[in-house]
């Protein structure tokens, strides 16, 4: 059975670790430079920051294990660290947290180590023809046919994907809404003496700082901060430049703590497809269209990494049951 991956966030890696597994040889197809989707993390010239995805938390005893094994693997630890409703410093909801160690990209690359991941390569089109699914990248040329291809990409990136193969599955994603982030790494000179690590500010356009250094496995100096603008600032601002950016959310941040500001270097990003804001809640985890197209991820289910992690397997398990009962793609649509 030929099977494709596009997407090497963690729905498609858990996929692909459990497809690998079972004997199976999936290719995964990733248009990053790296594994890790939104749960990566840039470097800069004093150290990685993660910009993406802050933590994760643990609901499903499935999950905690494997938690459990990717701590035991050194790749991940819990985070201690209590964040705080800001300026007021009232603890925010008390939960179990974790984060990949010594940066968030950790566990992606973990997974991927072992399965024939192809990175910067985008899939462009996806067309049925005589020998199945053919792939194709943004110039035109294939890059593989196969039997079953699954689709792990953010639901707006997915629906293009999909409209020409599959036009039932590409208005479900088109139904998902994703809500976009302004995301800023801050580099400082000299420690800012801050009385919390990490906090949800309840007013202006940050929604999220996090002390980088008070993260397992992080540097504590030079002092980085992880600033998320809110999604609705972030959409009001989608199309401003990193320099506006750049100053409303320091400004913002000076704002939540005594003493003066000695910025180093800064790291900008936008996510325009951060965080589902109505995924679907799929109860298999995973959706099924015609012939031999499935698709996973965040906006399948639950929009964490947890339910990510939770489709990308189901999808998995998914294929399994089609490769062991042999199932031919037009069976199975
Ligand atoms: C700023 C931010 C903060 C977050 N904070 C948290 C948090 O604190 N806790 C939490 O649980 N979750 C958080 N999340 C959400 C979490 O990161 C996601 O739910 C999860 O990582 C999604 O994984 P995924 O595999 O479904 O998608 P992704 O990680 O987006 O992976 C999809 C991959 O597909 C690739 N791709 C897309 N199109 C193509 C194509 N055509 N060809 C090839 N490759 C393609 C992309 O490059 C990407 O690597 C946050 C996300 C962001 C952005």
């Amino acid at each position: 059975m030929r099977l494709a991956v596009i997407g090497a966030g963690i729905a498609g890696l858990a996929a692909g670790a459990l497809l690998s597994q079972a004997g199976l040889a999936p290719v995964i197809f990733e248009k990053g430079r790296g594994p890790g989707g939104r749960m990566s993390s840039k470097r800069t010239e004093q150290g990685s920051i993660d910009l993406g995805a802050q933590y994760f938390t643990a609901q499903d005893s499935v999950f905690k294990d494997q938690v459990a094994d990717w701590i035991n693997s050194d790749v991940a630890a819990e985070w201690a660290a209590t964040p705080m409703v800001l300026p007021e410093r009232q603890p925010a909801r008390a939960q179990r947290r974790f984060v990949a160690s010594p940066k968030m990209s950790c566990i992606a690359k973990h997974l991927a180590k072992d399965l024939d991941v192809h990175t910067q390569v985008q899939v462009a089109e996806i067309a049925r023809e005589l020998t199945g699914w053919v792939l194709r990248d943004r110039t035109g040329q294939p890059v593989g046919d196969f039997d079953y291809v699954l689709i792990t990409a953010p639901a707006p990136q997915a629906q293009s994907l999909l409209a020409e193969p599959s036009p039932a599955l590409a208005a479900q994603a088109a139904s998902v809404r994703m809500k976009p982030c302004w995301s800023l790494g801050l580099i400082l000179g000299s420690p800012t003496g801050a009385k919390f690590d990490a906090g949800f500010p309840s007013s202006g356009p940050l929604g999220w700082v996090a002390r980088s250094g008070s993260r397992p496995g992080r540097e504590s100096a030079p002092e980085m901060w992880i600033l998320h603008a809110t999604a609705e600032w972030s959409q009001t601002h989608i199309e401003a430049s990193a320099e506006s950016v750049t100053t409303a959310l320091i400004d913002a941040f000076s704002a939540l703590h005594p003493g003066p500001l000695e910025v180093a270097d800064t790291v900008v990003h936008r996510w325009r497809f951060a965080r589902a804001a109505s995924p679907l809640g799929e109860a298999n985890g995973f959706l099924e269209g015609e012939s031999g197209l499935l698709c996973a991820g965040d906006w399948v289910t639950d929009g964490r990494v947890e339910g990510a992690w939770h489709s990308g397997r189901a999808a998995a398990l998914r294929l399994i049951d089609l490769a062991r009962g042999q199932v031919s793609p037009s069976d199975a649509g």
